[in-house]
């Protein structure tokens, strides 16, 4: 694969060096069968290093990943081998089964089908607070 002609998909860029083998994992990026590459320190005039992951498939992206893990982030989509659409993330105001929540008595350990929903309750600090029984997570 060159990674630098990527036909049909994704460049994430700009991700917080370090941060991008977290944000592989959290997408499902494990399970997948197509060309996907992730560079880690990479030099940058802007950040010092970053952290980049390119994928060559036209797949669903969940944003809301992305946004949580590190805001800061921007996605360059690319279609036909053209630029299209280069996004800027925020943090979202809600997560939906990105993250479990962490306490043993919550409703969702003894409810498998339940959704795990976390809310974002201070965006300055980045803090999630699960929905049904307000454990922080983030
Ligand atoms: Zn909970």
């Amino acid at each position: 694969m060159n990674i630098d002609s990527i036909r049909t998909g994704y460049v994430i860029d700009h991700i917080t060096a370090g941060k991008g083998m977290e944000l592989y994992r959290l997408l499902g990026l494990e399970g997948l069968s197509c060309p996907i590459a992730i560079i880690q320190y990479a030099p940058s005039r802007k950040m010092g290093k970053k952290d980049i992951i390119k994928i060559d498939a036209d797949m669903p992206l969940n944003f809301d990943v992305i946004g949580f893990v590190d805001p800061g982030a921007t996605v360059n989509i690319i279609r036909d081998s053209r630029l299209v659409e280069k996004k800027t993330l925020a943090l979202p105001r809600i997560l939906r089964n990105v993250v479990k929540c962490k306490n043993p008595r919550c409703i969702t350990s003894t409810e498998q089908e339940l959704d795990h929903v976390f809310r974002l309750t201070d965006k300055g600090q980045k803090v999630y607070r699960c929905i049904y029984c307000d454990t922080k997570n983030g």
